[in-house]
């Protein structure tokens, strides 16, 4: 027997756990297509994969591409990556097809993003996720507009655990001014930081700031904060995010901690914890702004904006806060054939029912009407007809309303006719 990919999973009609459902992630994708058209972003999809220099240059430096990301040879000998994330690619796109100069700004997207991750609950090697990009111009409207947009997600979606962390992380000149001061407040404790943290005090001393592991965190706290090195451009910028925030009524704290260690991220950045479940992987979504990502990928300098949520923890987070609907939707119609002869005719009328495009299914399984009917409530059928060889004499069938237990007689000639 063949298995999975270790950190994959599939997704099927029916699972023991119900996020692994397609109609959970159908579900999903509805309430996302949905919002994003009221709020005009338009979608677009890019290969699974892609030149590895890509996400060498646009997140070089993040774990997922430094340490995590599939990368491999073709037969071609080009190095080739899947995609551990899409900004990249949408911006590759944006730039590949010109799309500055057809009036589309804003996009969405959904899809599968690979890394070779550590496997735990919430975190698998192929996840996906939901995300939006915004390119130009540099509004903190657009900020607040899209952090709004990820919270009415969530909100339709049914979850009300969540909490938004925001910071402002200046830009290049001033990481850089803050970095300095970082390693001076943590050379002290240089030996106690975790070994990650210890290269990043030379390498990236803002990463430690945002690092996972208790002894980083513990000293992290106490760290001098990049607020206080902001120009004032900078600091009105995120003065006018937040005012957008707080009149949209949007709850939110300012989080020091929050950083993103990536040259061309700037101004906001953004993260979206669910507080409903306590375990280690509770980021559900985040973002902030990008404006110097276009530049380096051969693009306009546009000024660009977005952010990623995951679709594995969005459903997880759903189930813990008892917001995903029971599945509810089967066929209109069950036939449910009750002996051999009458099979052709339940066949027949099946199909001119799908003729018409009403769902319909037939019992194929036995002629027993109390397992058939038993069978068409499993499937959330909503009528069940019954056909038996009394039914083909008279040319009367039985339709039966599932949830009602109500019955009509219905002549076949007007079968097709009548019903809805
Ligand atoms: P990131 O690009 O790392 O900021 O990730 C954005 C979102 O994608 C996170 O908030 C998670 O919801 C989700 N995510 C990231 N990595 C994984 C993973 N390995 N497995 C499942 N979800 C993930």
């Amino acid at each position: 027997m063949f298995q999975r990919v270790k950190g994959s999973y599939d997704i099927v009609p029916n699972s023991e756990e119900r996020w692994k459902e397609s109609g959970a992630w159908q579900y999903f994708e509805a309430k996302a297509r949905l919002l994003s058209s009221i709020y005009g972003f338009q979608e677009i999809r890019t290969p699974i994969f892609e030149h590895t220099e890509l996400f060498v240059r646009g997140i070089g430096e993040a774990d997922a591409v430094t340490k995590e990301m599939y990368t491999f040879l073709d037969k071609g000998e080009r190095s080739l990556s899947l995609r551990p994330e899409l900004t990249a690619s949408i911006v590759r796109a944006f730039i590949e097809n010109s799309l500055q100069n057809k009036e589309c700004d804003r996009f969405f997207y959904m899809g599968p993003c690979f890394r070779y991750d550590r496997m735990q609950k919430g975190r698998y090697r192929q996840f996906h996720q939901f995300g939006v990009e915004l390119f130009g111009p540099k509004d903190p409207y657009l900020d607040v507009e899209t952090i709004y947009f990820l919270l009415q997600l969530y909100k339709s979606l049914g979850l009300s655990k969540i909490s938004l962390k925001i910071n402002s992380i200046g830009d290049k000149e001033i990481r850089e001014e803050f970095g300095k001061a970082l390693q001076s407040y943590f050379a002290p404790f240089a030996k106690e930081l975790s070994p990650d943290s210890q290269r990043r005090l030379i390498t990236n001393p803002l990463r430690i700031l945002d690092s996972k592991e208790e002894c980083d965190q513990a000293f992290a706290k106490n760290a001098p904060a990049i607020a206080e090195f902001l120009t004032p451009y900078r600091r009105t910028f995120f003065e006018d995010v937040l005012k957008g925030l707080t009149g949209l009524n949007i709850p939110y704290v300012i989080d020091p901690t929050l950083v993103r260690g990536l040259d061309y991220y700037c101004d906001t950045v953004f993260e979206v914890i669910s507080t409903s479940d306590t375990g280690a992987q509770n980021a559900l979504g985040g973002g902030g702004r990008y404006d110097g990502l276009m530049k380096i990928l051969g693009g306009p300098d546009l000024p660009g904006f977005g952010f990623a949520t995951g679709i594995e923890r969005i459903l997880q987070s759903m189930i813990t806060e008892n917001s995903l609907p029971e599945e509810t939707d089967g066929p209109t119609y069950y036939f449910i054939p009750l002996s051999p002869a009458s099979k052709e005719l339940s066949f027949s009328l099946m199909t001119s029912l799908r003729d018409q495009g009403k769902s319909a299914l037939l019992n194929a399984k036995n002629y027993n009407l109390k397992k058939g009917l038993a069978l068409g409530s499993n499937l959330h059928a909503k009528y069940a007809v019954l056909i038996g060889d009394e039914e083909i004499g008279s040319q009367i069938v039985t339709v039966k309303c599932l949830a009602t237990r109500e019955e009509k007689k219905v002549r076949i000639d007007d079968f097709l006719g009548i019903l809805v």
